[in-house]
């Protein structure tokens, strides 16, 4: 009988996998909780370098390999800059160096979305394992059956929060996701000629421009999803009040106000530079972001995989491994993430053995997150460093 996979989540790593397991004839639903595919803003580009792009290229069917070019932003450079407040800058990294493309993220998930059966509006709120099926349940109160789950919900994962009450005592080792106790605050603003004038060091790429306090900003050129030329700044924010009106997740117009208020007043404490100022003064409310949590990944000392028991769900993405922004590796390896698992779940002989072809995904899977998280903390602790020393 045809094995039934039930994706949660249509983000980067959701959709990634869906793409990759259609390709080679899986029945595949992704259950994503947002109302519509245009009910939450998506963020601005994602710079995705050759681990990402060589499983995009495994994933995709040929036709979409070529549309991906379409989902590119060209001319904003894709090098690296870190600088003080004022805009000196303390060291560049050339454009060229690490081969990243920038893609535009709603873009990007559009092409992903494509051909592959997505259910919206459907919040899982737990699930059931009977040993040979699993059960889905969601907020409306309809439920799906499949023979694996995989938990592609973010770094806020219910799937992975659910495993403790579920598998009680036989649980294998899962990583603990933790909040870094940093947000970040963003927004956007056109991008006119007068502007390039302002950001010089932009021209090469994304800049991170380093505060006296503990709080930094990146700021890059990009483009809206109607492709208009725009300029994306952000702060990374330690939380010192989390009930604080800024520190709000939702989307409203009055939750933006407070943000952009909560931005103004960050700026103000220290000697930023007059544009980087100009910048955050400049932007109207309504282009903010809702805010971001930073989030990082504890692993388990030991490695008893699968996770569950009967190889019946799994984690893909954030949901396993979340990690500080600072060297944009979170996307890439969700990417290669879905590649692994499409991969070892094509080459499968049937009926399948999930335990054992779960335990092979993971084991690789967390070997390699592991890296990437200890990379993106060792990079975050480096900044903070850079800072005190200067
Ligand atoms: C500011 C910033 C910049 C970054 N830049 C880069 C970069 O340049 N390069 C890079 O490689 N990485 C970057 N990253 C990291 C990258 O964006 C993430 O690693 C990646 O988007 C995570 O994908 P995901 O699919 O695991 O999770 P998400 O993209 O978080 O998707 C999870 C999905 O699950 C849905 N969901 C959640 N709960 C439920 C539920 N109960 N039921 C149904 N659906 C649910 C959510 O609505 C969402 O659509 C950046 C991150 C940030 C914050």
């Amino acid at each position: 009988m045809e094995n039934r996979i039930l994706i949660i989540g249509a983000g980067l790593g959701g959709l990634a996998l869906a793409q990759g397991l259609v390709k080679v004839g899986f029945n595949v639903t992704v259950f994503e909780r947002d109302k519509s595919p245009i009910s939450r803003l998506q963020g601005y580009r994602i710079s995705i370098r050759s681990l990402g792009i060589n499983a995009l290229t495994e994933l995709l069917a040929p036709e979409k390999i070529v549309q991906l070019s379409k989902a590119k932003i060209a001319d904003v450079g894709d090098g690296f800059t870190c600088a003080n407040e004022k805009m000196e800058p303390f060291f560049s990294i050339p454009q060229g160096q690490d081969a990243a493309v920038q893609f535009l993220r709603c873009e990007l998930r559009d092409l992903l979305q494509e051909g592959v059966n997505v259910e919206w509006n459907k919040r899982l709120v737990t699930f059931e394992d009977n040993g040979d099926q699993v059960i889905a349940h969601f907020a409306d109160g309809s439920y799906a059956t499949g023979d694996l789950l995989v938990g592609c919900d973010g770094g806020g994962s219910i799937v992975r929060e659910l495993l403790p009450s579920i598998y009680g005592n036989s649980l294998g080792s899962i990583p603990t996701v933790v909040d870094n106790n940093r947000a970040i605050l963003g927004g956007q603003i056109d991008r006119t000629p007068e502007w390039e004038k302002l950001l010089p060091l932009n021209k090469t790429g994304l800049v991170r421009f380093l505060g006296l306090c503990s709080h930094y900003m990146g700021v890059c050129f990009s483009e809206r999803a109607d492709r208009s030329p725009t300029i994306f700044w952000a702060f990374s924010e330690e939380i010192e009040d989390r009930s604080a009106p800024w520190y709000q997740f939702d989307q409203g117009l009055e939750c933006r106000k407070q943000i952009l208020e909560h931005c103004k007043k960050l700026m103000e404490k220290e000697a930023w530079h007059e544009n980087l100022k100009k910048l955050v003064c400049d932007t109207p409310a309504k282009a903010m972001m809702a805010p971001w949590l930073i989030r990082t990944t504890q692993f388990p000392d030991s490695d008893q995989f699968p996770m569950v028991p009967t190889g019946r769900v799994t984690l893909v993405g954030d949901s396993a491994h979340a990690m500080p922004t600072e060297k944009g590796l979170g996307g890439n390896n969700v990417l290669e993430d879905a590649r692994l698992l499409s991969t070892l779940l094509a080459s499968a002989s049937k009926p399948m053995d999930w335990p054992r072809l779960i335990e092979s995904f993971e084991r690789k899977m967390f070997a390699r997150a592991r890296v990437a998280v200890e990379e993106s903390e060792g990079a975050a602790e480096y900044f903070r460093a850079l800072r005190r020393c200067s």
